[in-house]
Order: C-alpha cells, then structure tokens, then sequence
C-alpha cells in the first residue's frame, strides 16, 4: 500500500518537463528551482514513511504535478523574502550584538539612501575636481569629537587593532597586562589577533595584579606597543591593582614605544549621570596622552559598524601608508551613516537623535506608560493559564559595556508553565515581524525600553494570534 503511494510521486523531470515547469525555469535559476522540486517531493515522501499503515487511507495528499509545481512557487516566493529582516527586540538589550548593535538615527538613514541612490562625492574634491580621500568625509568630525591630532576608520574595532599591531609590532614584541586578556563574544581574542598581526604578546602581572615595574622589567629593543585593553565586557573585583594609562605614556615616552589603548565600546560623553559609570570617554584617553584608541562605531557610539582610530598624527599616517589599510577600507554606506551620527554629538543631541543613546537614557516612567499601554491592549487575552503583571526590571546596555550596571526599567511580565513558554516563544520568533523576548523564571518579560511605541500593537497582534 505505502510502496504504491511511493510510486505515485512524480520524478523530477517529470515535473521539469511539464508545461508549469517550464514556466517555473524561466522565472527561476535552474539550480534553485532544482532543489526546491527535490525538497518538495522529500517532503511528500516523508510524510508517506511517517504515516501508520493502518491509517494511509485517511491521508489527504496530492500528487499531481500541477498542484507540487504550486508549492515549489510557493516555496521559492518564500525564498526570496529577506532572510536578515527587521525584528522586534522586546529584550530590553539595547546594543544586541545577535540583533545587529545599533539602530541608526533619521539623518543618518536619510543619508544613506541618498548616498546608496544616487552617485556621491566619495573620493573626489569639489573644489579643486581632483581626487580626494574618502575618509576626509569624517576626519575633521573624529578630531572634534575625540580633541586628537587625527582620525581614521577601517572596518570595524577588531580590523582597528590589527591593523595597529600590524603596523607597529609585527615581528616585534606586545606588552599586556594579564588581567586585560580580552574575549568579546566568542570571536575576538586579543592573543589570536595577536598571532595573525605576527606580534608577540607578552603577558605581565598577574590576573589581578599588575604594576609598571612588571611594564618596565619586559621592554626591549624589540617591543613594539605597550598596549591596554579595556575589560569591558568583565570586571575583576577585590584585590586589584592595575597600572594608570599616565603611568603608561610616561613609560612609553620614556622609551620612545607607542601607547595603544583598545577602548572596546568607546564613548563620547560621560552617561554617570544615568548612573552609567566606569566607562571612560576616547577624549580622557586621548587627554591622558595615549598614542592612538579604537573603538567600535556600532556600540555605544550609536553608528555602523566601524573600528574608529584616535590619535596622534605621525601614527595615523603611519596606518594610513599600511597596505592592509586598503583591505580594511571602509564603504560609502558606512561613510555616510557614520558623518550623520558624529553630526549629531556635534549638535549635541545625540541622546535625542540617536537611538542607541535614546534609549539608554529614556526615562523609566515613560517605560511604565509604554508598559501599560502594552498591558491594556492584551489584558483580555489572560486567563487562569496566563497572568499578566507589570514588575520593575533592569535593562542591559549591552555590547560588552557596563557587564556590572544595569538601567531601571519596567517590564511586562506573562507567568505561564514553561511547556507553553517555549511554543509561545517560538510562536513569537515566527511571527512577521519576529518578536524577541527574555524568558526567565517561567515568565515571559517585555521590556519596553527597546521596543519603539509603534511596534505595540505588532506585539498585541502577535500574542493574541500565538495565545
Ligand atoms: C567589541 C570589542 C572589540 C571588537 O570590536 P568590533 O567592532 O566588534 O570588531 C575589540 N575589543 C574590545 C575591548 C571590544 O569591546
């Protein structure tokens, strides 16, 4: 019985050949279309093996080539949907590395789209009609922004360090203190960096201790940077010490050795008034006389994804005449968001137009209001197996910064068993748009800090389809 229905499915050919087959290679890349017929008739025949003998004649199951060549279309127009697509972030994580770091600000999208449309003044001088350089599209911003000598942008912060350890320590030495041997999220090891540059990493002090006399015992003609890394994404607490960047620079003058300090997030201005603290600003780096800083473009300075250097000129010049630089060279859509969003701190509103310093500092009781609202639109989809309450919460900042500090918040609290938290999570996850919760403690949390106030009624929709 099962052995007949088998025989029944169509091979492949048979279905290319037919008439609605030809159409379907006409529309679509052979290989594709190829493929999807395959998956398709996989599908069939899984469905066959999977049903009971005793119940083969109750399945419904259609085996005409019109109708499979149907959902191959159906298939392929599903295939050409976006597969990286806009998400609701219902986290309260605000830089999430997974849900793409930052959100960019009006002007800076208004810029792109002008740029990605139309051809721009990328690499050419107005003035003069001669060639210019694309990264003085930004220069004089990174100077203002940061009081260095000069300003330079590759790739994104890992490119940034590279680059800087190619340039000035390949085959030579590193200096680093153990205790700031960074991992950020499972990719960038500074030690393995280190061995693509063809640097030597030196390790000095313990995790927890480090002084400038274990700086000073290790430098040699050979050593190429003393370097720091900021720990952002941990903290070592307790019984610590660990050597000042002054202390540094004056060793480095000292010696004639480039100071190096890897920043990780890097901030413009100081956010202790939003009880943000212990993370320094690229200027007070740059004050304390550090030779060049990197930091990320799309952490909490709220832009693309870049790696920006600040520094002293005679060592950007330097990294500007490095080969790699053109490997790691930044594009025009880069470019452009990243000059609206250095645009906005030169307004100084960038915590009301960039949204990653938006959100970071929203005020709580506006979260509340968002909170209720949310609460109200949904509060007739409870019964006894779900209960809905409003709870303070913390938001993360993410992005590796402030591991230890948390923002206030307030969140939307959905109590269930954990078998219907799981489907209901995934529910939401496939939900168009895809929604993103944190489950904790059987519950299912919203925290509307980084849900923007059009995306709740999305989210009732979603919850009343999914309960
Ligand atoms: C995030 C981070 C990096 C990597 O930056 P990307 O922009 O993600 O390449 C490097 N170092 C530190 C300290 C970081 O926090």
């Amino acid at each position: 019985m099962k052995k007949e229905l088998f025989k029944k499915i169509p091979a492949v050919n048979d279905l290319l050949k037919s008439e609605y087959g030809k159409k379907l290679i006409k529309k679509y890349n052979h290989e594709l279309v190829l493929k999807s017929i395959r998956t398709i008739l996989d599908k069939k025949r899984e469905i066959i093996a999977k049903t009971k003998t005793e119940k083969l004649n109750d399945l419904v199951i259609n085996l005409e080539i019109k109708s499979l060549i149907n959902e191959v279309n159906d298939y392929l127009v599903d295939y050409l949907k976006p597969n990286l697509e806009k998400v609701i972030n219902g986290t309260g994580i605000i830089v999430h590395t997974n849900l793409g770091r930052s959100i960019l600000s009006s002007d800076a999208i208004n810029n792109l789209v002008n740029v990605a449309k139309n051809y721009s003044t990328l690499e050419i001088n107005k003035k003069s009609g001669e060639r210019g350089s694309r990264y003085e599209n930004v220069r004089e911003l990174l100077i203002s922004l940061t009081v260095a000598e000069d300003g330079f942008v590759v790739n994104n912060n890992a490119a940034a360090v590279l680059l800087i350890l190619d340039t000035f320590a390949k085959g030579k030495e590193v200096i680093l203190s153990r205790g700031e041997m960074v991992e950020v999220g499972g990719s960038f090891r500074i030690p393995e960096v280190m061995e693509k540059s063809g640097a030597k990493l030196v390790e000095v002090g313990a995790t927890n201790k480090v002084s400038i006399k274990d700086y000073e015992s290790k430098i040699n003609d050979n050593t190429g940077i003393l370097l720091k890394v900021h720990t952002s994404n941990y903290k070592i607490l307790g019984f610590t010490e660990e050597v000042k960047l002054k202390e540094l620079v004056d060793l480095g003058e000292k010696y004639s050795i480039p100071v190096v300090e890897d920043l990780g997030s890097g901030i413009i201005n100081d956010l202790s008034d939003l009880g943000l603290v212990d993370e320094p600003t690229v200027a007070d780096k740059i004050k304390q006389g550090a030779d060049l800083v990197s930091f990320s473009g799309d952490k909490l300075l709220g832009g693309p994804q870049v790696g920006i250097i600040a520094g002293k000129k005679a060592y950007i010049n330097k990294l500007k005449n490095n080969p790699l630089t053109r490997a790691l060279r930044v594009d025009k859509f880069t470019l452009s968001t990243l000059e609206s969003t250095l645009k906005s701190y030169i307004k100084q509103k960038e915590r009301e137009e960039i949204p990653t310093l938006k959100m970071i500092s929203e005020k709580s009781d506006l979260i509340k209001n968002k909170t209720k609202r949310l609460k109200e639109k949904i509060i007739n989809l409870c019964n006894d197996k779900y209960l809905l309450s409003i709870n303070k919460g913390t938001s993360k900042v993410g992005g590796g910064a402030f591991p230890l500090q948390g923002i206030p918040t307030y969140v939307l609290k959905l109590k269930t068993k954990k078998s219907n938290l799981n489907t209901l999570g995934y529910k939401l996850r496939m939900n168009n748009p895809p929604i993103f919760t944190r489950l904790h403690d059987n519950s299912m949390i919203f925290d509307l800090r980084t849900i923007k106030d059009q995306e709740i009624p999305q989210i009732a929709k979603a919850l009343k389809k999914a309960l």
